[in-house]
């Protein structure tokens, strides 16, 4: 039987429901902080109003895409799903280097080490206190999915050593393999790699690339070799409006991609209203986005397909 691993336990992916597939609920200040002030929602107060008002919208599911090592706060994550009912699929993996400290134990582990934290976070428990000290004490809440991150400095060897130790953990857990692409970073190239290293495409989603060029060709090509595609971008203006991002997703689904496309926020302390009263909030895509969508021809099945289906297969271990 299949089923989906969330930080409360596992539930059978018919009660997934209405689903972000990469935010960000809870980030304690550390490096990441340091290289953006907007990635630190440290407070579990307003990290959960924030949920409450998701939950009321109609979300009924989330994913928070922060890896251990870089912030993550798995005991609060915990502590919000019990409180708010909102699913959470909490995430082992690596992040982007620079979001480490140079001395940090993640650059130090061999591809063997990887492995064994990332499958033990699957099994057994996320780690907990490991932001600046190796992994030691483990809590019994499961990562439900492998984030990673592919930075502008390409696959140098120790990238390679991550990435393959999480490819190698993915297919051995049947979990969902998620990579941030860096605006600028060779997505074809990192796929190739992926790849020629087992990984069943149908397992890996590509994040962030609607960021810039939202023109179709960029990712048809991605698309043709069966991966997923994660439309982020949807309310960050700094990049552009969501009339860009609407056509691109038209001209996918037309193409006959509906099937492999997300929908998210990646939301930071600056798009969630409980941090910031002006930002969009993470219940955006259900109350803003989801309503354009339908105006766009988008029917009720189709909108069920990316946010709920697409979700609940891909998620399914
Ligand atoms: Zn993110």
């Amino acid at each position: 039987m299949k089923s989906i691993m969330t930080v409360t336990g596992p539930i059978p992916p018919e009660a997934l429901g209405f689903c972000q597939c990469h935010e960000h609920i809870m980030l304690r200040r550390g490096t990441p902080f340091q290289v953006n002030p907007a990635l630190c929602m440290d407070d579990t107060k307003k990290s959960m109003s924030e949920v409450i008002r998701y939950r009321r919208a109609g979300g009924y599911s989330l994913v928070d895409a922060q890896p251990g090592g870089c912030g993550r706060m798995e005991t609060e994550l915990l502590n919000i799903s019990e409180e708010t009912g909102v699913h959470i699929i909490a995430s082992t993996g690596f992040h982007k280097l620079s979001f480490y400290p140079a001395d940090h134990w993640i650059r130090s582990f061999d591809e063997k080490a990887l492995l064994h934290f990332f499958i033990h976070e699957i099994t057994m428990g996320m780690y907990c206190h490991i932001d600046n000290t190796p992994p030691q004490t483990s809590t019994s809440i499961k990562a439900g999915m492998i984030k990673t991150a592919f930075d502008l400095e390409g696959l140098t060897p120790q990238y390679r050593t991550l990435f393959t130790a999480a490819a190698k953990a993915a297919e051995a857990a049947g979990l969902p393999f998620m990579v941030h692409i860096e605006q600028g970073a060779d997505a074809e190239g990192l796929l190739q790699f992926l790849l020629s290293l087992g990984l069943n495409p149908s397992r890996i989603i590509f994040c962030h690339m609607d960021r810039k060029i939202l023109t179709v060709n960029k990712y048809i090509p991605l698309l043709r070799k069966g991966i997923n595609l994660e439309f982020d971008t949807i309310g960050r203006f700094k990049y552009h409006d969501d009339s860009a991002e609407l056509d691109c997703i038209q001209q996918l689904a037309d193409a006959g991609f509906l099937n492999q496309l997300l929908l998210s926020l990646d939301t930071t302390r600056t798009r969630m209203k409980s941090y910031t009263p002006n930002g969009i909030g993470l219940d955006y895509i259900l109350q803003v986005f989801l309503p354009q969508l339908k105006a766009k021809g988008f029917t009720d099945s189709d909108m069920e397909q990316l946010t709920i289906k697409n979700c609940a297969r891909i998620f399914a271990g």
